[in-house]
């Protein structure tokens, strides 16, 4: 689960991690008082959005006085901000962080996330900081030094120290960046997170570290211990028919192509999707009806992914182990009776009750393209979507 970057920070700061002072504002009026009670004479008129280069982008405005920032706030609030992350479409801006500005010496990175491959967290910092991470791992990977955590001891205090050494930092900025890494490591494992990027770290030019922006994803599966944050949720990010899927439990990813997969199990989703690519398709979405789907999971499935208009053709790919081949395909006539279906659909099942299944399909008086094996399958689809 993403937040917004006021909503990481408000967590930040309960956990003893410096951030800027900022309030959220909804409106022009509020950005304008938001301000006004802020104080001082420097401020940052930042769009909340879920994803990252809004700078770049033009979503984020410093101004010097109460009459820029009205400007700035009523410019970016409504805008359709395109950025590197959002796709050339872009994300309406709904919400504003109206932030006091801070007087920065240089601009760091810091990271916490999980190694998957190390099996242990990582905390990771670079002096490159308020550019694209992803280019410094490629270009100088040497200029991002990682520590990793061991679960059974816990972020250790020399740890701390080494990395703050690292980021090349001395006197009042060194012992604020311990205490900066510390608390941050604390707050990452309370809050269950799954990534917490601050980029950038900033060295004030009074000495002081602070996180001038945050990146906060939530571990969705300990989303249970902490209801508090379901409130935090935005649905105005997130994929609506992603929102729908996860309504009717079905893990589903929304992709660009035009082939609609459904199918049962994450790892033959992922070999599905693996072998339309093969056979020269793009498979516009990935769903994991799950091992117990019944009928009405499998017609919901469907209906989502027909919502999806660039979907051109489906692959239902269904191995009936705990769910039986004669429920998908009744779950799959009966939704397909109610959508309307236009687009070629192939249908290969495999497993418990495959036979009847056959029948269910050739008697639904809907023409199924029934494939014998999953090369077969994927094969049919995309020459389907040629026709
Ligand atoms: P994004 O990563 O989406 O572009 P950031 O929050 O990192 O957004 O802001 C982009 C840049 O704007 C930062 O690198 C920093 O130079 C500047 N900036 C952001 N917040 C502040 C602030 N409170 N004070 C001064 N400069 C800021
Ligand atoms: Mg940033």
């Amino acid at each position: 689960m993403k937040i917004h970057e006021y909503q990481g920070k408000e967590i930040l700061r309960k956990y003893g991690v410096a951030v800027p002072r900022g309030k959220v504002a909804f409106s022009v009026d509020e950005a304008v008082s938001a301000a006004k009670e802020l104080g001082g004479n420097v401020w940052v008129v930042k769009a909340q959005i879920h994803a990252g280069g809004r700078g770049k982008g033009g979503g984020v405005k410093v101004a010097k006085s109460i009459d820029e920032v009205k400007q700035y706030a009523s410019q970016i609030l409504g805008m359709q901000l395109v950025t590197h992350q959002t796709g050339p479409e872009g994300k309406k801006v709904k919400r504003l962080l109206i932030e006091e500005g801070a007087n920065i010496a240089k601009e760091m990175y810091v990271c916490v996330l999980l190694d998957r491959a190390r099996s242990m967290n990582v905390v990771m910092v670079s002096t490159e900081g308020g550019m694209e991470i992803e280019k410094v791992a490629e270009e100088t990977p040497e200029k991002i030094i990682k520590e990793h955590v061991d679960p059974s001891v816990g972020f250790q205090a020399f740890q701390a120290r080494k990395l703050a050494f690292a980021l090349g930092l001395s006197g009042d900025a060194f012992k604020n960046a311990v205490k900066f890494l510390t608390a941050l490591y604390k707050a990452y494992e309370a809050t269950d997170a799954s990534l917490f990027e601050i980029n950038p770290l900033v060295i004030t030019k009074e000495g002081n570290v602070l996180a001038l922006d945050a990146k906060v994803n939530f571990d969705d599966n300990a989303l249970y211990r902490h209801p508090e944050y379901a409130e935090l949720r935005d649905l105005d990010e997130e994929e609506p028919l992603e929102i729908e899927a996860s309504k009717s439990n079905l893990n589903y990813i929304k992709l660009d192509g035009n082939v609609g997969c459904m199918v049962n199990g994450a790892g033959l989703a992922m070999a599905t999707m693996d072998i339309i690519k093969l056979a020269g398709g793009e498979p516009a979405n990935f769903l994991d009806v799950g091992g117990g789907a019944n009928a009405t999971t499998v017609a919901n499935g469907f209906k989502i992914i027909l919502a999806d208009k660039n979907v051109k053709a489906i692959l239902i790919n269904i191995f009936g182990g705990i769910v039986r081949c004669d429920r998908v395909a009744n779950g799959v006539v009966e939704a397909a009776k109610v959508v309307d279906v236009k687009i070629p659909i192939v249908v290969r099942l495999a497993g418990t009750n495959a036979d009847i299944a056959a029948d269910i399909l050739k008697n639904s008086g809907m023409s199924f393209l029934v494939a014998e094996n999953l090369s077969d399958a994927a094969e049919k689809v995309t020459s389907a979507l040629a026709a």
